[in-house]
């Protein structure tokens, strides 16, 4: 990836500025995975309130105040890693979560701790810290195990693609 579609992605006047149906969507995690800034998949609710009105009613919700997520649960699941310190709170800006032709421009996530995982939040990785120190016990087939789960191309790539596209906002 060139330096200048880099800076498209990560340029926040651009995407303040941009006009397309914006949606946002409030979850918690349990402070441990933040901890170990664990990957999380999120089922995506069908409708999602709409970010400019806050669920009011404006323009770009047609006076709805929610816009609309892919109706298939599948096509609404995200996939990303919490960012290193959620203790304030922190806001991730995804832009065109479900894919160029789906309808919604941007998804602001906003991520808090909690006591427990919202509905519809799951971890998917990586394994919690106390399962790291067993894995390093003598007998040594953990952490194979391990290697082999946290080494899969396939993993890896999709991680870099979500990495790519996710703007991280701190302190809003
Ligand atoms: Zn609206």
């Amino acid at each position: 990836m060139g330096r200048a579609e880099l800076g498209q992605l990560i340029d926040r006047e651009g995407l303040d500025a941009s006009d397309g149906a914006r949606g946002r969507l409030a979850i918690a995690v349990p402070a441990a995975w933040a901890r170990d800034r664990a990957d999380i998949e999120i089922i995506v609710p069908a409708r999602v309130t709409c970010a400019r009105c806050d669920g009011g009613g404006c323009d770009s919700c047609a006076r709805s105040g929610a816009h609309r997520a892919p109706a298939e649960a599948a096509a609404r699941t995200l996939r990303l890693r919490l960012p290193p310190d959620l203790t304030a709170g922190a806001t991730l800006r995804l832009v065109r979560p479900f894919g160029e032709h789906a309808p919604l421009d941007q998804l602001l996530v906003e991520l808090r701790e909690g006591s427990a995982a919202s509905p519809g939040v799951l971890r998917v990785g990586p394994p919690p810290s106390d399962a790291l120190a067993r894995a390093a016990a003598p007998d040594g087939g953990g952490l194979r195990a391990l290697g082999a789960q946290l080494g899969t191309p396939a993993v890896l790539a999709a991680l870099a693609a979500i990495a790519a596209v996710v703007g991280l906002l701190l302190g809003r």
